[in-house]
């Protein structure tokens, strides 16, 4: 599956758009409103046609490497043929059913195979999308409290943090441009700092006593649950904190009594080279939402993981202590198949993950010899840098700037600001993580 397709090996050739801001080459879809794109300034989106390994194919012939992942949730490669045959085969027997009041195989051989892999949680919530598995961790996570006659009301985050883009993930997620239309109606959380490193980092132990004291001093007030983005905060721009400062923080909410939400649905099933990121961290969170890589990148959905305590606070013959959610969609057979044809190629090839690292390291101290770039960082399958940002211009301009550069080397990223990372597919092959580099080399040299 790794294997670059041999009959399609010619380089892409590009041909850039050499237009300036706002003359734009393509006009948009008059019908389509495409997510996080503003017509008035970016690029119209490509037709991309089809999709095998890292590799993309937009619809005049051109290929180029998919460096992200397509939103970071295409886990194996585009097309991987057995999670294609599983969802294939379950679509002949059985596309959906209500999950209310029926079962079904592969949502109960998903479970239980999740549960295996997290030891302590040993309940799953289906749902949909990262969002609301976040929401349901949520929703759970306050309804326990309610359940047991002690309500609390505080909720703490990081600084920078991103959930998703529903409300409830929105308010828990950093204040940004992103919620500016929304801030009035966004519940309050209380916000502990983050302190993100990087290679040759010299003030981190001083963040992070700092971020300790105050997460310490929020935890006075009683509190329902502390939620992060374990090792690696994606939205935020790869930022990357060390396993022993989470361990500190899961000290310390298990200390207050309080409930530790892992939101792992970036950083899932093998992203930070372990298979999940607080097994690396060696964390316990009492609940976790998984979804981007769970069905290897083919469907949407979403699970949330939790301890069978808190379960347990749901059942009584009260009907009040009932978790009023679901999702039409809950439990859908596909990518439930989907999900588990994923897990057994995790499980067969750990060290595909397992080794990415290595594989991006001489890379990464190469490019972070560039003079304009600083802050070099690495997670398993993810490498991070940031621009310099005294040199930058407008940063989105930057940001669109190395992506039309990189893609006319047949390379797509997307920067987070001033931050320029890379998150491939597991089937990216050294040849085509070179090409990454080399793009980004060329267009960071040529800024
Ligand atoms: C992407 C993301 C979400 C939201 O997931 P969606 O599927 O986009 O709703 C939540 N949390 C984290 C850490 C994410 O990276």
């Amino acid at each position: 599956m790794s294997t670059p397709i041999s009959n399609r090996s010619t380089q892409p050739q590009y041909h850039g758009h050499e237009h300036d801001q706002g003359t734009l080459s393509t006009p948009w879809h008059p019908n389509l409103w495409h997510p996080f794109a503003q017509e008035a300034l970016h690029d119209s989106p490509e037709m991309i046609c089809s999709g095998w390994g890292p590799w993309l194919e937009l619809e005049d012939g051109r290929r180029v490497l998919d460096a992200i992942s397509s939103w970071w949730v295409t886990l194996h490669g585009h097309g991987e043929p057995t999670i294609a045959a599983a969802i294939a085969q379950q679509a002949q027997r059985l596309e959906q059913v209500i999950f209310a009041n029926f079962s079904h195989h592969p949502a109960v051989t998903l479970a239980e195979r999740l549960c295996l892999v997290w030891p302590g949680l040993d309940r799953l919530f289906f749902s949909d999308n990262g969002s609301t598995g976040v929401e349901v961790c949520l929703k759970i996570a306050l309804q326990y409290w309610h359940n047991r006659g002690e309500p609390r009301q505080q909720l703490i985050a990081f600084a920078g943090a991103y959930h998703g883009d529903t409300f409830g993930a929105m308010a828990l997620g950093a204040r940004s441009l992103w919620t500016n239309p929304f801030d009035p109606l966004l519940f309050a959380v209380a916000r502990c700092p983050c302190p993100a490193t990087w290679w040759d980092d010299e003030t981190v132990e001083y963040r992070e006593q700092g971020a300790l004291e105050r997460l310490e001093q929020l935890l006075e007030t009683p509190t329902a649950a502390v939620i992060l983005e374990p090792l690696v905060q994606g939205a935020s721009g790869m930022a990357m904190v060390r396993p022993t400062f989470l361990q500190q923080v899961a000290e310390r909410v298990q200390a207050a009594g309080s409930l530790l939400i892992a939101d792992e649905v970036m950083t899932g099933f093998g992203r930070t080279g372990a298979l999940f990121a607080s097994h690396k961290a060696a964390i316990e969170p009492d609940l976790v939402a998984l979804s981007k890589g769970l069905t290897g990148g083919f469907l949407p959905m979403a699970v949330s993981l939790v301890r069978e305590e808190i379960y347990q606070a749901f059942v009584g013959e009260n009907p009040q202590r009932t978790l009023f959610h679901g999702h039409s969609f809950t439990a859908n057979p596909l990518g439930c198949a989907a999900a588990n044809a994923s897990l057994t190629l995790l499980e067969a090839h750990p060290e595909r993950y397992e080794g990415f690292a290595a594989r991006h390291r001489p890379h990464l101290e190469q490019l972070a010899r560039q003079p304009n770039l600083e802050h070099a960082r690495l997670c398993g399958t993810i490498a991070a840098i940031d621009l310099k940002v005294s040199q930058s211009g407008s940063l989105p301009h930057l940001g669109q700037q190395i992506r039309r550069a990189c893609m006319a080397d047949g390379v797509f990223v997307r920067p987070l600001g001033n931050v320029l990372y890379l998150l491939p597919p597991l089937a990216m092959g050294d040849e085509e993580l070179e090409q990454c580099y080399r793009a980004l080399t060329r267009a960071v040299e040529n800024l």
